[in-house]
């Protein structure tokens, strides 16, 4: 992929990069090694003031960095807003928190004891320079929710963005700079997918985190096996939305829309399945359909827009094939399905019922703002249906029935449960995943946990 800004509402190259040489490669990682080394002795306090700074920049800048955003990938300018205005606020969770989540730990005095030590404690260090592999679809938020605990913990970062949001990537090496943090503490590789393993094999380098699809996070999880590196992985989604009987249908529908439709539709947290216990099926599907109807597509730049383009030609293009094959196989489309004439890699609102196993979008990921709408007999089959997906990321249930609640927080197969409401991250929450939507965690206390080197200090 050439490293590009390429405006998805129009299909027209704004600006092309040259992916870095060798030579350029090599000064950023020595960049890199040597920062870590005075990064890693730099206390709380001084991080804490760099990240709140980085915080203030950011909200300064929020309108101008939502147009770059929304002009790289497409996402609605008011949504590309308020992730700024997210990314501000987890900087300052962290430049807070940090302290506290990366405490000391004492094992209790009987253990100390019976171990023969005089004191014992768990102390986390930090690992040294982590490469983080991101996307496009919040080119500033998932970066940012790695950045932040990273450097706060004393860890420097090496970003390697999407190759389709080059500006974004470039302004997020210039913020943490402006912020303060020393040369070498965050910086912008751009470099194409196949420099990857060349930059995670580098003995500097000493950790991977990746964001995106399943294939790129097989391939750099690989390299860092063989490497011995430690990865965090945060893959695709597929997420139930489970509708009980005693839901709020007005409010569970108008809730579904959101989740389908965020961000284009490309969210590894949107609900995608919609499972509906069939009391309330027809009431919930008529409903969901209109809403999904009634959604303003068109201009991202436009205030009033609720769903712009997706972000590449290649997107759309899958997308269509996953409706295609859905529909050949019996699939009943109750709005949408078609793409529009003219510019843009625009696809509208679509909802699928009748969709079976055979079918490929029952167990692949669509990315874009296709719902899928499944009947379920009972709690158990909305259960097996919500878990027959290779996914598990997050799960939204909608009920009113304590019972009901304990069962869907006891079965379901997935890294988050939420009941009447939709799935969002929150610096605080953990986030991430089981089965093929990766492993370990971002955010809170065990997001900031997972690039340190937990060491155990022992005294005789
Ligand atoms: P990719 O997974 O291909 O891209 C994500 C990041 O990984 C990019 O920086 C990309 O670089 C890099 N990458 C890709 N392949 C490799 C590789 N073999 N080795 C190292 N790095 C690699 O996502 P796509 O944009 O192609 O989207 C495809 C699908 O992935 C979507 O339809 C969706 O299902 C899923 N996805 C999930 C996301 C999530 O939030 N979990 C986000 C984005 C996509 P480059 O851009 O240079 O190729």
């Amino acid at each position: 992929m050439p490293i590009a800004t390429v405006n998805p509402a129009t299909g027209e190259t704004l600006a092309t990069y040259d992916a870095l040489g060798a030579e350029e490669i090599e000064r950023r990682l020595a960049a890199a090694d040597t920062a870590f080394r005075t990064h890693r002795t730099t206390t709380f306090a001084e991080r804490a003031l760099r990240m709140r700074k980085a915080a203030d920049l950011l909200d300064e800048d929020q309108r101008d960095v939502a147009r770059v955003m929304t002009t790289e990938m497409g996402k609605p300018i008011k949504q590309a807003r308020a992730e700024a205005a997210k990314c501000a606020k987890a900087m300052r969770w962290y430049a807070e928190h940090a302290e506290e989540l990366l405490a000391d730990e004492e094992p209790a005095e009987q253990d100390v004891k019976d171990s023969g030590a005089a004191w014992a404690i768990v102390r986390y260090r930090p690992l040294g320079p982590v490469l983080a592999v991101m996307p496009w679809n919040f080119p500033l938020w998932q970066v940012v929710r790695f950045a932040a605990p990273a450097l706060m913990a004393g860890n420097v970062g090496l970003l390697k963005h999407a190759s389709n949001v080059p500006q974004t990537a470039l302004y997020l090496e210039d913020l943490y700079r402006r912020a303060g943090f020393a040369e070498g503490c965050f910086q912008t590789l751009l470099i194409g997918s196949g420099a990857v393993e060349e930059v995670l094999r580098d003995p500097r380098v000493r950790a991977a985190t990746l964001t995106g699809s399943e294939p790129a996070g097989r391939a750099v999880a690989s390299v860092a096996g063989d490497e011995v590196k430690k990865t965090v992985l945060e893959l695709g989604g597929s997420d139930p939305f489970v509708v009980m009987p005693s839901a709020d249908l007005d409010q569970a529908a108008e809730v579904a829309v959101r989740a389908r439709v965020q961000n284009n539709g490309q969210s590894c947290i949107a609900a995608k399945r919609f499972i509906v216990h069939t009391d309330v099926f027809d009431a919930f599907a008529e409903r969901f359909t209109a809403g999904m109807k009634a959604l303003r597509t068109g201009d991202p730049m436009a205030e009033e827009t609720d769903v712009g383009p997706l972000s590449s030609e290649r997107g759309r293009a899958d997308l269509e094939e996953l409706v295609a094959d859905a529909v050949e196989n019996g699939a009943t489309v109750l709005c949408g399905g078609e793409r529009p004439d003219g510019p843009g890699w625009y696809y509208p609102p679509t909802v699928l019922a009748d969709v079976t196993p055979p079918m490929r979008i029952h167990h692949e990921e669509a990315f874009g703002p296709v719902a899928t709408l499944y009947r379920a007999a009972n709690l158990d089959e909305a259960v097996a249906i919500a878990n027959d997906a290779p996914f598990g990321l997050s799960s939204n249930v909608w009920t009113h029935n304590g019972t009901e609640v304990d069962r869907f927080v006891r079965d379901l197969e997935a890294g988050g449960v939420y009941i009447n409401g939709m799935t969002a991250s929150h610096p605080a929450f953990p986030f991430g995943g089981v089965k093929r939507s990766g492993y370990g965690r971002e955010l809170s206390g065990h997001g900031i946990r997972e690039f340190c080197n937990i060491t155990t200090i022992w005294h005789g």
